[in-house]
């Protein structure tokens, strides 16, 4: 069960894939996690990422294929695994494919899309900003990571609904409802469209 998580900054990946990990047995990874933990501990890595994600923008794409290589090629993640936070723009999605391809593991099995709107996005990073002190979750950088979002990141819905990997699901509501969907969707073998 290889799967992709997309969705705008604070639609609930983060949580909703951590919980499907567990479920499942698999690893998650987050870029954005791994990317912060290198900044706190000041790696090169994190060095050259941190103005960048400070403003919102996208890591450079070899920086960020870079954690995702290794991680891969784990052997915990030959079973499966969750990304969270990558692909996140057109170069990344063909490289991820080129990537399973390399490692000789199967295709992405499916794409979970968490749809939650702008406003309510908003709402929910500034909040996640006061309780967690999160240096990127102040309201410039966080309309920034949306407009990100929409440019580079979007696109990649319709890059995988035409390969019938997408399902949409809406991330409002009932923590454990969504979760419940999320499970239907990855247990599907087929393209499934919740209505959102
Ligand atoms: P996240 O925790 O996924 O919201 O990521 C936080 C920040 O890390 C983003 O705003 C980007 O600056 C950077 N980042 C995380 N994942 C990627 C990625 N796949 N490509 C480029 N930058 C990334």
């Amino acid at each position: 069960m290889r799967i992709v998580m997309l969705g705008a900054p604070g639609s609930g990946k983060g949580t909703q894939g951590e919980r499907l990990a567990l479920h499942h047995r698999i690893p998650k990874l987050s870029t954005g996690d791994a990317l912060r933990a290198a900044v706190k501990a000041g790696t090169p890595l994190g060095l050259q990422a941190k103005a960048t994600m400070e403003a919102g923008g996208l890591v450079a794409n070899e920086l960020v294929i870079g954690i995702v290589r290794e991680r891969l090629a784990a052997d915990d993640a030959a079973r499966g695994f969750i990304l969270d936070g990558f692909p996140r723009n057109a170069a990344q999605a063909r490289t991820l494919d080129r990537l399973l391809d390399e490692l000789g593991q199967p295709g992405i099995s499916r794409v979970i899309h968490l749809l939650v709107d702008e406003d309510e996005i908003v709402n929910r990073l500034v909040v996640r900003g006061a309780l967690q002190g999160r240096a990127d979750d102040n309201e410039a950088t966080i309309r920034a990571r949306i407009a990100v979002y929409r440019a580079e990141t979007a696109p990649l819905l319709d890059y995988y609904g035409e390969r019938g990997l997408l399902v949409t699901i809406p991330g409002v509501g009932d923590v454990a409802a969504i979760f419940a969907q999320m499970l239907a969707a990855s247990a599907a073998e087929r393209d499934v469209a919740v209505a959102a």
